[in-house]
């Protein structure tokens, strides 16, 4: 195999006409397949007034309708326990995932056919590829496996892009840093926190994971590997290079990848995916360059039709062209900026947690931290950030006062109290890290509050 940069050449340096047009072909064939196999999915285009041979340009999307999480669960709802949006007989499924539940809400589960394990692997490839992994490569897979989806289909990647793949499922995190060092790894996998954490087990069990053979890190499942702090972070404590990709269990995969050039943003996969960015309020599309929410429209899933879903993902896209690597394909830069749902309003001001977090891990002495919402004297809305700090020498003091200044002078002079809380008291993430914790007691409407803030 020539070292070409690209997984699959062809595909990734198209022009921008010819990417459309596979998509409009490729989404034709997508709305004929739901609208055959799928009661619940023809009931819903047919409403719509859509049939597949009205497909003839990618302003045809807009005519079909928004598919929700709600939309989802309804279907598993009314037919559990795997819905009505599946398209093929269950006989034909080979494996079974589901949402990691750190959320609370009722898990969504997935039904894997031969050809989705296939593919999820494939879109895998086009990413470790793309950010330099190749076949002499020995790649570490730090994940506990199980029904949650995470890093499966990376695993089948190694195996398919030929590198020795190690299965660090089961493992204390001890366990798997000597394992890392033993085995002579040379790409790890894992979450963006779960890399800080590994990093912070490497020192206090003196070995020096910067000057291991570790030359690649893998990231996913969480929207910090493309902060520039958190990411700088990572690559310092683990001394090799980042990339952030980013994928959801409802495709089972990744959509986005970090190439080598490392542009401070992630190339959609446009081959396989559609990604709109709307705007979450009117569903209208934005232009390129400003924020708004991604929905997913998937032509690689085997057994769920999944067209314009809708995924609460705050993201800002690029063109391709702005990358040095020659692919066409878009970028959104900055990764997943964070979720619709995250955002804060606190006395009229708007915290986002990204944005929190990327002045926090400008201090690299704070290992872990929480952001924590309460009501003061029943009424006022009051932010905190509560801060552990190992270090006995560091001038926490300092630190916090610092930090204090940095965040408010962020955010339209809003006070944050920074606290520093003994060792070990805050939470620690392996998958999902869920570092916000609201408590605020909700009085009255929703206006009155804006009103009182
Ligand atoms: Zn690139």
């Amino acid at each position: 195999m020539t070292d070409s940069p690209y997984w699959n050449p062809r595909h990734e340096t198209m022009a921008r006409k010819d990417v459309e047009a596979l998509q409009v072909r490729k989404l034709r064939n997508l709305v004929e397949w739901a609208d055959s196999q799928v009661p619940w999915q023809a009931k819903r285009l047919r409403d719509a007034g859509v049939t597949a041979d009205q497909i003839r340009s990618l302003d045809d999307l807009q005519r079909i309708p928004i598919m929700t999480r709600d939309d989802w669960m309804q279907g598993q709802v009314e037919e559990p326990p795997f819905g009505s949006n599946v398209a093929v007989p269950r006989e034909s499924a080979i494996r079974y995932h589901m949402t990691s539940g750190t959320t609370g809400k009722t898990p969504i589960r997935v039904l894997d056919g031969m050809k989705d394990w296939e593919w999820i692997a494939e879109m895998w490839c086009y990413g470790l590829w793309g950010f330099g992994v190749r076949p002499r490569d020995v790649l570490f897979v730090a994940f506990g496996y199980s029904t949650f989806i995470g890093f499966w289909g990376l695993h089948y990647a190694g195996e398919k892009l030929g590198c020795l793949t190690l299965p660090g499922g089961a493992m204390a995190t001890d366990q798997r840093v000597k394992q890392i060092v033993d085995m002579g790894a040379t790409v790890v996998a894992s979450t963006p926190t779960y890399a800080l954490r590994m990093a912070q087990e490497a020192r206090a069990l003196g070995i020096d994971l910067a000057g291991s053979s570790v030359q690649r890190l893998i990231l996913s499942g969480e929207p910090a590997g493309s902060i520039p702090a958190t990411k700088k972070l990572i690559q310092e404590e683990g001394g090799a290079r980042a990339g952030d990709t980013a994928g959801m269990t409802e495709l089972g995969t990744i959509m986005i990848f970090e190439c080598g050039e490392q542009p401070g943003g992630t190339h959609i996969i446009e081959d396989n995916y559609i990604e709109e960015v709307l705007d979450p309020e009117s569903d209208r599309p934005v232009a390129h360059g400003e924020m708004g929410e991604r929905v997913v429209t998937s032509f690689g899933r085997g057994f769920i039709p999944v067209m314009r879903y809708r995924t609460r993902d705050l993201v800002v896209k690029v063109p391709g062209m702005s990358c040095r690597c020659g692919r066409t394909w878009d970028l959104y830069e900055g990764g997943i900026r964070g979720r619709v749902d995250d955002m804060k309003l606190v006395r009229g001001t708007n915290v986002y947690p990204r944005a929190v977090e990327a002045i926090v891990r400008e201090h690299p002495e704070i290992d872990e931290f929480q952001i924590h919402l309460y009501t003061a004297e029943g009424r006022r809305d009051e932010i905190e950030i509560l801060v552990e700090i190992p270090d006995q020498e560091a001038d926490a003091g300092g630190i916090t006062a610092r930090l204090e200044k940095e965040l408010a002078d962020a955010h339209e002079a809003l006070r944050f109290g920074v606290k520093q809380v003994d060792l070990g008291t805050l939470p620690r993430f392996e998958l999902k890290a869920k570092r916000l914790v609201d408590d605020r007691i909700v009085i009255g409407t929703e206006g009155e509050r804006r009103a009182q803030a």
